[in-house]
């Protein structure tokens, strides 16, 4: 297994910059999600990190040897697909071992190798079934074989589990990383899906067009976003945004919103007046009556343990996540506190986060 790192990795199609100066590295054995909605370029990435497209410009650094200029044979690595093509006339054994049978590994060996990685996805009771009959699961089962079974330096994943419907999915999510935790195998997962990037990955990179807007772990990504961006595409529902114009000094704990003030991580970071904004997740808004931050409940959702009460304040729709319990009712003049130590700020016209206390000892790429 190896490190993968990438240098100022670019690429432009025609005039057309699907990747902007990429920069990452996922250390050996890690499990890397590129995460971001259709079109950012995270497949385009992927591509360029098999060897299946060529960087205008930068470098792909592979166990510490620059591949970026290699053929995708050249490099010791498995792409596995989100449309796989297993190969219809053969059995399972036979489509896993192929990749080995290829390299001309002896037929006692393949056997091996093959019933070691049935066993480890829980497939060597349909080894000698025929693939065309399988379910999506075991199918998706059958294409993770063939690429564990080489045992290359590292696995790149493009949306694999985008086919399967909503109950194998999970199911997968869960055996996927615990695939990962069993071989240890340095990984790069491409998804659009938050909750898949949050419960797999050691590390994220949140890209919009062409660009990583963050990288970090699952947790510095959504407690600490670095960019409007980052907070709107993580979390469900996603962070609540109150827009204020003010100036900010260093050690500043606080700020107005209208007549409200609200304590805020210490400001680290001096900003002359301007539109500001303020974030926060739906989890740390609670319902308080003696808040001056009012607003009028527009409704609830229902979730079981939680519900989601949608506030409308003077200063727009403010989503609340609190105990299923808790009566509220459409029309209801609430009262809205924050939990201060989690609030976030941004500059309104850049989009990127004010640094404060709610950054001390985070380490960004
Ligand atoms: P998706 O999930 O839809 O695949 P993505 O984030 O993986 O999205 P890419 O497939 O990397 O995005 O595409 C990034 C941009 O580059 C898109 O605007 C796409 O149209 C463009 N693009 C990708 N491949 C080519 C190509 N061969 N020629 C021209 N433009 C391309």
């Amino acid at each position: 297994m190896a490190e993968i790192r990438v240098e100022n990795l670019r690429k432009e199609f025609s005039g057309f910059t699907a990747v902007q100066n990429s920069n990452f590295t996922v250390a050996d054995g890690e499990f890397f999600v590129m995460l971001g909605p259709s079109g950012c370029g995270k497949t385009t990435t992927l591509r360029m990190i098999a060897g299946l497209e060529l960087p205008t410009s930068g470098r792909i650094l592979l166990g510490g040897e620059d591949v970026s200029m290699k053929r995708a044979r050249e490099r010791d690595i498995a792409f596995v697909f989100q449309l796989f093509a297993l190969y219809p006339h053969m059995n399972v054994r036979k489509n896993i071992g192929f990749p080995l049978l290829s390299q001309g590994m002896a037929k006692g060996d393949i056997r091996r190798r093959v019933e070691e990685v049935a066993k480890l996805l829980r497939i060597d009771h349909i080894l000698d079934k025929p693939v065309s009959g399988l379910a999506g699961g075991d199918r998706q089962r059958v294409a993770l074989g063939r690429a564990i079974v080489r045992r290359p330096l590292c696995f790149l994943m493009d949306e694999p589990l985008g086919t399967l419907d909503a109950e194998f999915r999970d199911l997968m999510v869960h055996e996927l990383r615990e695939l990962h935790t069993r071989i240890g195998a340095t990984t790069v997962y491409v998804t659009h899906d938050q909750l898949e990037a949050m419960s797999m990955a050691d590390k994220i990179a949140v890209m919009n067009h062409g660009l990583i807007e963050q990288f970090g772990t699952p947790r510095e990504i959504y407690d600490r976003p670095r960019t409007m961006y980052v907070a709107n595409f993580m979390g469900s529902p996603p962070m609540n945004f109150l827009p204020f114009h003010a100036g900010l000094a260093v050690g500043d704990a606080e700020v107005s919103i209208r007549d409200t003030k609200i304590a805020v991580p210490a400001i680290r970071e001096a900003r002359a007046p301007g539109d500001l904004v303020l974030g926060v997740r739906p989890e740390h808004v609670r319902l308080d009556d003696g808040s001056g931050l009012r607003g009028s409940v527009l409704g609830a959702e229902y979730l079981g343990t939680t519900q989601i009460v949608v506030v409308a304040t003077a200063d727009g729709v403010v989503k609340a996540r609190i105990g299923a319990e808790q009566t509220v009712t459409a029309g209801e003049n609430v009262g809205l506190s924050f939990a201060s130590q989690h609030l976030s700020l941004f500059d309104e016209s850049s989009g990127l986060a004010v640094q404060t206390a709610l950054f001390d000892e985070v380490a960004y790429v």
